[in-house]
């Protein structure tokens, strides 16, 4: 508890030291991020701008659903809507690769400081746990993270792997409504594992096996959302997880209350928590940006850290 408390302070420490250095020239350099976007929505996934409204209508719903992008959360293009897995494949998309594993990114000066320091610790557990470095954008990096309270579509959103130049990814603040993007430490983490190039844990070929999906309890027009990939395209080497932070909850789309979705078929698994990355999550990370190694030149400074400090 004291040892958080702790943490807590010295990333503020940071991050008022961070802002005081590079307030003044960025705020000069800013593009406009208007307040209604229209990020990129694959005509396969068949979600009108009627849908996306009654979404954001609607209370009480979980805001990774709200935007009523793919999937709930994800701004994605055609082009590799037809491809995707867990994952995406550098070799397919190498393009969607973070370079040197570096991130630029800026938090909206439109957060208050105490929703600031909440992004920048989920910020500061990625960089501790994986060998992916998020670096505050300078103003000269033409490619970097825009973490940025959008207004419409609203909610917790995020493009898939790196869109190339300034690229949004959406976090509600706590407002009259709930905690929204930022209650816990997951929330944000799972975003930025999109904008990584990490899918949705349930949409693995093989999660039949792992979890039955109550199609009859999905919202009709959300069935889509719940599709899984032929198995030539999500061959993964991790097992199916059900502690990732990237997995749906069992009410994800449901038509009401008491109407689960997606019901584990290992008794006593739970699905959907959004505290913090599993053990998977780590690992798989590391190993899409190649920090594990290759054998016999394993690092096991990451194989550690994803152990001890994973869900
Ligand atoms: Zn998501």
């Amino acid at each position: 508890m004291y040892g958080n408390r702790l943490l807590s302070l010295t990333a503020a420490f940071q991050l008022i030291a961070i802002t005081a250095v590079l307030c003044r020239n960025i705020q000069l350099m800013l593009p406009n991020i208007p307040d209604v976007m229209h990020p990129p929505i694959p005509s396969e996934a068949g979600i009108s701008e009627e849908d996306i409204e009654y979404l954001q209508s609607m209370e009480n719903i979980d805001p990774e659903v709200k935007p009523g992008l793919f999937q709930g959360d994800m701004a994605l293009n055609n082009e590799y809507f037809d491809y995707w897995r867990v994952g995406l494949r550098w070799d397919v998309f190498p393009e969607k690769l973070w370079l040197n594993r570096t991130v630029p990114y800026l938090i909206s000066p439109l957060y208050e400081t105490e929703h600031r320091i909440l992004i920048y610790q989920a910020i500061r557990t990625i960089n501790f746990m994986t060998c992916i470095k998020f670096v505050p954008w300078t103003g000269r990096e033409q490619d970097y993270l825009m973490i940025w309270p959008v207004k419409y579509p609203s909610g917790c959103w995020s493009y898939v792997g790196r869109f190339g130049g300034p690229q949004v990814v959406s976090l509600q603040p706590p407002d009259d409504t709930g905690s929204n993007c930022l209650g816990t430490d997951g929330r944000p983490i799972h975003e930025l594992l999109h904008a990584l190039g990490i899918f949705h844990e349930q949409s693995r070929a093989d999660r039949d096996k792992f979890v039955k999906i109550n199609i009859d309890n999905i919202i009709p027009q959300y069935r889509s959302n719940f599709d899984k990939q032929s198995l030539k395209n999500t061959t993964y080497q991790f097992e199916y997880d059900y502690d990732s932070v990237m997995h749906y909850g069992k009410n994800f789309f449901s038509i009401g209350k008491g109407k689960q979705t997606i019901v584990p078929k290992y008794e006593g698994a739970t699905i959907g928590q959004r505290k913090m990355m599993s053990k998977t999550d780590c690992l798989k990370l590391n190993d899409l940006y190649g920090c594990l190694g290759k054998p016999p030149n394993y690092n096991y400074k990451y194989y550690t850290l994803c152990n001890y400090m994973g869900l």
